[in-house]
């Protein structure tokens, strides 16, 4: 069944619509993003800066992966601000712990305070 003029003319209203509410969002929701982005990375730069010079200088030893014991590890920084304490863990169990986290932060927000 073809649309009459003034169903098309109320539908592109309608999708021009639609497109300037998502854009709006998106410039808003994108702006959250790369703020936080911004104020989280140059600490999380600095530890692991700070924490490869320990290990290049031999002050700091890379460790096993706290759970399955392999020997190629990767940091994890539970703090950014205390580069020095790190869990050492495999690249799939790192993976694994920052979904989790992931995870946990989204249900935290969910929950009455
Ligand atoms: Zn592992
Ligand atoms: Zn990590």
């Amino acid at each position: 069944m073809p649309l009459t003029e003034s169903q098309k003319k109320c539908q592109s209203e309608w999708r021009e619509k639609q497109r300037r509410d998502n854009h709006e969002w998106w410039k808003e929701y994108r702006g959250k993003i790369e703020t936080s982005y911004a104020m989280r990375n140059p600490l999380k730069r600095k530890a692991k800066d700070a924490l490869n010079h320990m290990i290049r200088w031999g002050k700091m030893k890379r460790g096993v992966c706290l759970v399955c014991g392999d020997s190629s590890v990767e940091a994890h920084h539970s703090d950014y601000s205390k580069p020095y304490n790190v869990y050492w863990l495999c690249r799939t169990h790192h993976k694994g712990i920052h979904s989790a986290k992931n995870r946990l932060d989204r249900v935290g927000q969910d929950l009455p305070h």
